[in-house]
C-alpha cells in the first residue's frame, strides 16, 4: 500500500491492490462461532470478556447463527454423536472460514480415550489453528486470532485448502 500526501496539506491519498484491501478489512472482522462443550468454554467465556479487549483485534462480535461467522472455535470435548452437528455447523458458514481446535480435548480428544469421543475434531474437520492446553488460557485464544490475521495477510493456504475430502 502507497501513501501519497497533498503538498498544500490537504487529503491525500493512497493505492492498493484489491485484495489487500479487502484482506485489511477482513483481519479486522474475524467474527467468532464459539462450540463450547465443556471446561474450555469457561476460558472462552474469559477471553470475551473486557478484562482481554478482544475488540482490539475486531473479533469482539460473537456470532450465534454459522453463516454470519468467520472462526469456528471449538473448546471441549466432541463426542461421535456431536460431531454431525459440528460438521452441519461448519458447512453453514460462508467462504473464507477457519477452524480452531482448542484444547485437547478438541485437538485429539484429551485423556477420554475412549469410543464415545472422537480423538480430534481434524478427524472430520480442516483445522487451522491447534490451541494446546488443558485449558488453554484467554491469551491463547487471542493468539490464534493474530494468526489468523498472518494467513490473512499472507494468503497462507488454509486447512480446508488442502483438505482431502469435500466438505
Ligand atoms: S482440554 Fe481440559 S479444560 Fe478443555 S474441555 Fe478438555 S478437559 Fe476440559
Amino acid at each position: 500500500m502507497a501513501v501519497t500526501r497533498a503538498k498544500d496539506g490537504g487529503p491525500g491519498f493512497f493505492t492498493t491492490r484489491f485484495e489487500a484491501l479487502l484482506a485489511w478489512g477482513r483481519r479486522f472482522s474475524i467474527w467468532p462461532f464459539t462450540f463450547a462443550t465443556a471446561c474450555c468454554g469457561i476460558e472462552v467465556m474469559g477471553a470475551f470478556g473486557t478484562h482481554y479487549d478482544i475488540a482490539r483485534f475486531g473479533a469482539e462480535v460473537i456470532r450465534f447463527s454459522p453463516r454470519q461467522a468467520d472462526m469456528l472455535l471449538v473448546a471441549g470435548t466432541i463426542n461421535y454423536k456431536m460431531a454431525p452437528v459440528l460438521q452441519r455447523i461448519h458447512d453453514q458458514m460462508l467462504e473464507p472460514k477457519w477452524v480452531v481446535a482448542m484444547g485437547a480435548c478438541a485437538s485429539s480428544g484429551g485423556f477420554y480415550n475412549n469410543y464415545t469421543v472422537v480423538q480430534g475434531i481434524d478427524k472430520f474437520l480442516p483445522v487451522d489453528i491447534y490451541i494446546p492446553g488443558c485449558p488453554p488460557i484467554p491469551e491463547q485464544i487471542i493468539d490464534s486470532i493474530v494468526l489468523i490475521q498472518k494467513m490473512i495477510d499472507t494468503g497462507a493456504p488454509r486447512a480446508r485448502d488442502r483438505w482431502p475430502i469435500k466438505i
